[in-house]
């Protein structure tokens, strides 16, 4: 990809010039409007275009060559860091954003509960499960569009934003009529007819690291996504499998600055699937904001024992807000508000 930097004296009539003429000669273009700076990226055969031809334009500041696989994912692309405003709730920014609710939904009270539980402790957006990915086909696989309902209805009681996994292509539309932010899980952060499809979604997308994905690779799968158009990408770090056996993943933390370093996009953790034991959820949610994240999503229930998926990582309600009073104070420390 070459980047061309506009001046930031560069008028909107400049740029649009500059951009149908790349159009012209057949080039793909994506736009990166920030706050002081307008970058233009060119994709394509463009590889081998001169640097030089672009000097000589109205309002070109700096032309350069992303060398990297993944470009639009790249600060380079983006100096200035990207914010995900999901109803008013800004991921990315200031604030450290909480998601949090059950593994799967399984019931309307239950999920009403959890519901309440969070969100009356500082969580803007609930988490839940209506198409599970399940590592047994013998397990619960969720609810499907039953569970989508639930979910909608005690997000909408308790004011907060839906957050739910897609795994089919096939159930796209269906998700889009109930959450605000789609999952991509770790098992499909490969899956690339679905990053495609879900690039030209309108939504905001939340990407799980796949389980034995390097940096690079979750970067590039980001990349599948945003090439498409989507621009509301959210990162998710969730461990990935080592030879560790007593955790349930090694969470990565230091991806999370490294992330930071090397693209715009925001970074959430999930302590909850990266441990999968309920007493190490709270010490590595704090750890991960002492990192850096711009989130934390955890699962919580108020029965654990009665789960009907991953009981055994699963904060109870006093659990939970014992955390956020601890979050709280590590993001003050680390000069973040919650
Ligand atoms: C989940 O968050 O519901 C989940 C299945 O997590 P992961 O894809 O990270 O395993
Ligand atoms: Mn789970």
């Amino acid at each position: 990809m070459m980047i061309i930097v506009m001046k930031q004296t560069a008028t909107k009539e400049q740029i649009d010039a500059l951009l149908r003429k790349i159009k012209r000669w057949g080039f793909e273009t994506h736009l990166s409007t920030g706050e002081n700076k307008t970058v233009i990226g060119i994709i394509g055969k463009g590889e081998s275009l001169q640097e030089r031809a672009f000097l000589a334009f109205e309002g070109v500041e700096n032309v350069m060559q992303v060398n990297k696989p993944y470009k639009i994912v790249s600060r380079e692309f983006h100096p200035e860091k990207t914010i995900v405003d999901v109803k008013g709730t800004k991921i990315g920014g200031q604030d450290i954003v909480i998601m949090a609710g059950p593994c799967s939904i399984e019931n309307r009270p239950t999920v009403m509960k959890i519901a309440k539980a969070v969100s009356s402790r500082g969580a803007a957006i609930l988490r839940g499960g209506a198409f599970k990915p399940r590592t047994s086909p013998y397990s619960f696989q969720g609810l499907g569009e039953e569970g989508l309902k639930i979910l909608r209805e005690a997000a909408d009681e308790t004011n907060m934003s839906v957050i739910t996994e897609i795994m089919d292509v096939r159930y796209l539309e269906l998700i889009e009529n109930y959450a605000d932010i789609l999952q991509i899980g770790a098992r499909n952060m490969a899956n690339f007819t679905l990053l495609k499809e879900i690039g030209r979604s309108k939504k905001p997308v939340m990407l799980k690291r796949g389980m034995a994905a390097t940096l690079q690779e979750f970067l590039l799968a980001a990349e599948y996504i945003m090439s498409e158009g989507n621009e509301n990408v959210i990162l998710c770090e969730r461990g990935v499998r080592t030879f560790e056996q007593y955790t349930r993943n090694t969470l990565d933390l230091a991806i999370v600055p490294a992330i930071k370093e090397l693209s715009h996009l925001p970074i959430i953790v999930d302590p909850s699937h990266a441990t999968g034991r309920r007493y190490l959820v709270t010490p590595m949610a704090l750890a991960a904001v002492a990192a850096g994240a711009d989130g934390i999503m955890v699962e919580v229930h108020t029965n654990p024992a009665e789960a009907l998926s991953d009981g055994a990582q699963a904060l109870l309600p006093e659990d939970f807000g014992k955390m956020m009073n601890s979050v709280n104070i590590i993001a003050k420390a680390v000069g973040r508000t919650v």
